[in-house]
């Protein structure tokens, strides 16, 4: 439903007295996704990796520097904003701060109905109202919400909110950015839980973007790992967590709270930052910060590789496996 392809989005620094552009952030360089009806693929990665600007290039929020995005058989790269204003019907996106994205002074019925009116969906006012009350009692809140204002509520239920108003639409696709990470874990649970549901109900395809590993194996069938604009391994869910192959993804992994103590652990633990998308650096962009680090590693970049025998791709960009 969704393929993406050697998608770029490089943003230009300008500087000295003339305003000339000196440089390029690489925030996202050269991704390629893919995503079925009904499927959940997680975007993990720390902070800064190009994680959401990859999210917003799909969404064509940020025009792309270079590639395509395909979806439903549509290239949105070439559309014009009227066009994409249809597609948006079928992706829609959420995002972390509801407190952000809803408009505080419109009522929640009117925030859910905004989107109805959009797209001319319902013959009149009192069928757009039936629908916004159909889809407050699918995400669990009370039909009185329709009145009341998005402060009025706590963090979760305004997630759930977010979560009426862009299923209104009976989208395909939702590109769901970091959207419980501003919630305490038992209402995060509860959240994720719904989102599963309607998933099941509506066949939805989601692509789950978080810095956390554990959430986002929680909710997809696979799983794509981000560092400095690239994809570094991507697999499915439980692949990935049986035998993690990228370094990064190793790190990552051991770095997740273990409920079991004498659980051995895979891998060190993360050390540093990840470098400045500004220059990053040569070779493998993970270098700086990996154990495994060779000569070699500092000045050739390895290629995203399938290494799974089965049906199931397992693809993973380090030169120890190429070796
Ligand atoms: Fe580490 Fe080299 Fe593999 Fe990069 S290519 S992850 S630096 S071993
Ligand atoms: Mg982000």
């Amino acid at each position: 439903m969704l393929d993406v392809k050697n998608l770029k989005m490089h943003f230009p620094v300008y500087g000295g007295i003339l305003r000339r552009q000196v440089a390029s952030v690489f925030a996202v360089d050269g991704v390629d996704i893919r995503v079925q009806a009904g499927e959940t693929l997680g975007l993990v990665g720390e902070s800064g990796c190009g994680k959401s600007t990859l999210g917003r290039a799909i969404l064509q929020l940020y025009k792309n520097t270079a590639g395509s995005v395909n979806f439903d058989g549509k290239e949105l790269t070439d559309m014009s904003v009227t066009q994409l204003r249809d597609v948006r019907k079928d992706l829609q996106v959420i995002l972390q701060d509801p407190g952000e994205s809803l408009n505080s002074r419109h009522t929640v019925g009117r925030i859910i109905e905004e989107p109805l009116e959009i797209h001319n969906i319902g013959k009149d006012a009192k069928e757009r109202k039936l629908r916004v009350l159909q889809l407050l009692d699918k995400v669990g809140l009370q039909e009185d919400a329709y009145h009341r204002y998005p402060h009025e509520f706590s963090g979760g239920q305004r997630q759930r909110i977010s979560i009426a108003r862009a299923i209104a639409l009976e989208p395909k696709l939702i590109i769901c950015d970091e959207a419980v990470s501003a919630l305490d874990v038992s209402i995060q649970s509860q959240v994720l839980n719904l989102l599963m549901d309607l998933q099941k109900e509506m066949n939805l395809a989601y692509i789950f973007i978080s810095h956390d590993l554990s959430v986002v194996r929680h909710v997809s069938d696979r799983i794509a790992v981000m560092y400095l604009g690239k994809i570094v391994e991507s697999a499915q869910t439980d692949d990935l967590f049986e035998i993690a192959r990228h370094p990064y993804t190793q790190a990552l992994i051991s770095s997740i709270p273990q409920a079991d103590p004498n659980r051995k652990k895979t891998a060190k633990a993360l050390q540093g930052d990840v470098p400045s998308p500004l220059s990053p650096p040569l070779g493998c962009h993970f270098h700086t910060r990996c154990p495994h680090a060779t000569e070699k590693c500092k000045s050739q970049r390895p290629k995203l590789i399938n290494y799974s025998s089965s049906e199931n791709e397992h693809l993973v960009s380090c030169h120890l496996l190429e070796d």
